[in-house]
């Protein structure tokens, strides 16, 4: 399941803080030469590093199918850093690396992981990973057993 339009729209605006850049990015999905410059104008070198960083599979959304008595689904979102794979929560504008860069909190400044997964949600290059398990035991064993096989 991909995310609807209108929540792209608000991760989107949250991220970059612009709502007719986001509105431009999801209705055109791409990175043109007008997204380029205004993510320079508004992030200034951290844009730039952003626009390095996606579009390389380094976003990803988990689709986690846990069977049961009744079926649940949960999509989480990540973004493989150049130190790790950060949690993401798009919602909120929150990714795992802050943490480390606490004061991207208070600064409400987003880090380079959020911009570069913002540019790959507005053009669809999240790359998905599926698991159906029956137990969370196997879920963690499974996503440690991947993450070690995807390590740049
Ligand atoms: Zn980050």
């Amino acid at each position: 399941m991909s995310l609807d339009h209108t929540s792209k729209q608000r991760i989107l605006t949250q991220i970059l803080g612009d709502k007719s850049l986001a509105d431009y990015l999801i209705r055109n999905k791409c990175v043109d030469d007008y997204v380029i410059t205004r993510l320079v104008e508004i992030f200034g070198v951290q844009g730039i590093v952003s626009l390095r960083n996606f579009g390389k599979g380094y976003s990803r959304r988990y689709k986690i199918i846990l069977e049961g008595e009744s079926l649940s689904t949960v999509y989480f979102y990540t973004f493989q850093g150049k130190h790790g794979e950060y949690i993401i929560f798009p919602f909120s504008g929150y990714c795992g690396c802050f943490s480390k860069f606490p004061l991207n909190i208070t600064r409400r400044y987003p880090c380079y992981h959020l911009i570069s997964f913002s540019l790959d949600l507005a053009v669809d290059s999240l790359v998905d990973y599926s698991y159906e398990i029956d137990n969370l035991e196997t879920l963690i064993i499974n996503l440690f057993y991947d993450s070690l096989a995807k390590e740049k």
